[in-house]
């Protein structure tokens, strides 16, 4: 039926896409893709041939205007390079204009570099905080760091090989005493996931320079919240402090 089909794709494996998207992707009116060259070798290697539209938060809303009258006739997928769309890839706006239409939304839930993760890391899965990529410049780096360090929760970031070390650098330095996670390369070949002190991996990719898609986890800040009261008075100091 007519409607927008957002859609998993696998990070690495593509052995991880699932029945329900290939059945989805083989079925839909056409699939908005961020590059038409990397769904188009996916849909290729499924054996699916398809409409491909190219569509991203950038779109004028005449392209957008486009997308949604189709899908408001016919099953319109959306997929990104790789993983979950709107995950730190296009779609929010599409989906937020679909809504506000009245077209059916739905999801079909796959692999998400972020949650696999989570799940590998060891570090504490209650509570965690998606923070997506950290700005690429020293200082704005640092003050996002700064900004986040009270959070108790879990943090995720997406980095890339070439940043890794100078972010390392940063979390030691703005978030001292947290341990940190590096998720390398996940479902692929040389998937690696390591843990430790930041030092411990500065030192490791130091001599082995990183390289691929990577998660970084840094662990809620334990030694500062001892009980629940100290949380506590560290959330009222945050408040105070925010009022003055
Ligand atoms: N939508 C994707 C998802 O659901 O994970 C994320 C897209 S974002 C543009 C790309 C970033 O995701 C990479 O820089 C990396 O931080 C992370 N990522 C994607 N695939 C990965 C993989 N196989 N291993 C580790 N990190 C990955």
């Amino acid at each position: 039926s007519p409607g927008l089909y957002i859609v998993a794709t696998p990070i690495g494996n593509l052995g991880d896409i699932t029945l329900r998207a290939v059945e989805t992707l083989r079925g839909v009116a056409a699939v908005a893709c961020e590059d038409t060259r990397v769904t188009g070798k996916l849909l290729q290697h499924l054996d699916i041939r398809q409409r491909l539209i190219r569509h991203d938060d950038h779109a004028d809303d005449h392209a957008r205007e486009g997308l949604l009258a189709l899908m408001a006739e016919q099953p319109v997928a959306l997929v990104s390079d790789a993983g979950t769309p709107l995950i730190s890839d296009p779609g929010y706006r599409l989906v937020r204009a679909a809504r506000e239409r009245g077209i059916a939304v739905t999801s079909l839930p796959g692999p998400c570099a972020a949650v696999m993760g989570m799940t590998l890391a060891g570090l504490p899965t209650d509570r965690f905080l998606f923070a997506g990529f950290l700005p690429p410049k020293a200082k704005a780096r640092a003050d996002t760091l700064a900004e986040l360090a009270a959070v108790p929760a879990t943090l995720i970031f997406y980095e890339t090989g070439p940043r890794l070390l100078d972010t390392l650098a940063a979390v030691a330095e703005v978030l001292p005493g947290r341990e940190v996670a590096v998720a390398r390369e996940l479902t692929k070949l040389y998937e690696e996931c390591r843990s430790g002190p930041p030092a411990e991996l500065i030192a490791h990719y130091a001599a082995h320079p990183p390289k691929g898609e990577i998660v970084l986890m840094v662990g809620p800040p334990v030694a500062q919240v001892a009980t629940m009261d100290d949380a506590e008075a560290m959330l009222r100091a945050e408040l105070t402090h925010a009022k003055a």
